[in-house]
């Protein structure tokens, strides 16, 4: 027993002081059909302002040179967030992000970063859903809000679209998870791409916001998910669909949902409790410069 009680805390103290910030943060870019050099600063920002996070970046050659070379080494940070949408990283790049997460490691996935990697199984397990690269009900569910609860939808069709940009309302479907508590129920998210029709394996997803992507912008008719979380082997993953732009990103809602949602990742909690002043509210778009 006593013995025990010894190892509980060691491994205890152990854990505690790996995730004492500021956190390593990696983020990964290099292509995307998104404006990458910009938003990555922006990114950066958020989360250095947070003061709970160091940040450094992996750019990957441009698309369509040899990716042999690029070779994160994920182990070393305590989050991985993906602002990369491009060409096939090596296998053993591959590989080592899947062991990353699946040993616990922290992973966030930033809009377009949703639409990387069609093929790639076990990354579509750990983003839960994605878009566009010839995705269809092979992929995975459709998931939406309906009638009060999370539903998964298998009907045939294409995965990823969107559309026209347009200030939007994110609901929050529970407040009771670290990630969006205190957060108003609505509240109104700058000029964005609403992602619609996200189709992926979607298990052990946990989804804790969604927007309505409206007929009226072009949008699918149903409330999409926003805001939600993925369990992979013994890490998580926050994945953000918002982000299109420089002007989505300077959301100071999208700020705290980005800064939250990685120190969530990274320990399974949040300490920024906190609801900033600059929140936007359910009418008032508000932009962090
Ligand atoms: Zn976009």
């Amino acid at each position: 027993m006593h013995r025990l009680i010894v190892a509980t805390w060691i491994v205890l103290f152990a854990a505690v002081a790996q995730a004492a910030p500021p956190y390593r943060v990696l983020i990964v870019d290099g292509q995307n059909n998104h404006a990458w050099k910009a938003t990555t600063p922006v990114l950066t920002k958020h989360l250095t302002d947070s003061g709970l996070f160091k940040v450094e970046v992996a750019t990957s050659p441009e698309k369509g040179k040899d990716m042999s070379g690029f070779t994160p080494k994920f182990a070393d940070y305590q989050a991985v967030i993906s602002n990369y949408n491009g060409d096939e990283w090596s296998e053993p790049t591959k590989q080592s992000l899947v062991d990353y997460v699946g040993k616990g490691g922290a992973l966030v996935i930033i809009h377009a970063a949703n639409n990387s990697f069609p093929k790639w199984t076990a990354y579509n397990e750990m983003i839960g859903l994605g878009g566009w690269g010839g995705r269809n009900e092979k992929s995975g569910p459709y998931v939406r809000f309906r009638d009060g609860q999370i539903v998964k939808d298998t009907q045939p069709g294409p995965g990823g679209h969107h559309g026209k940009q347009h200030p939007f309302q994110v609901i929050v479907r529970n407040s009771q998870h670290p990630i969006t508590a205190g957060m108003p129920t609505a509240w109104m998210h700058a000029n964005d791409e609403l992602y619609d029709k996200l189709r992926g394996p979607a298990e052990n997803i946990d989804v804790l916001a969604t927007a309505y992507a409206d007929p009226a912008t072009g949008g699918s008719g149903e409330h999409e998910p926003m805001i939600f979380t993925v369990k992979f082997g013994q890490g998580r993953v926050f994945h953000s669909p918002m982000g299109h732009s420089v002007e989505a990103m300077e959301c100071a809602g999208f700020a705290l949902t980005l800064t939250r949602g990685t120190e969530w990742a990274i320990t399974g909690q949040v300490t920024q409790t906190k609801l900033p002043e600059d929140f936007p509210t359910a009418d008032k778009v508000s932009v962090r410069k």
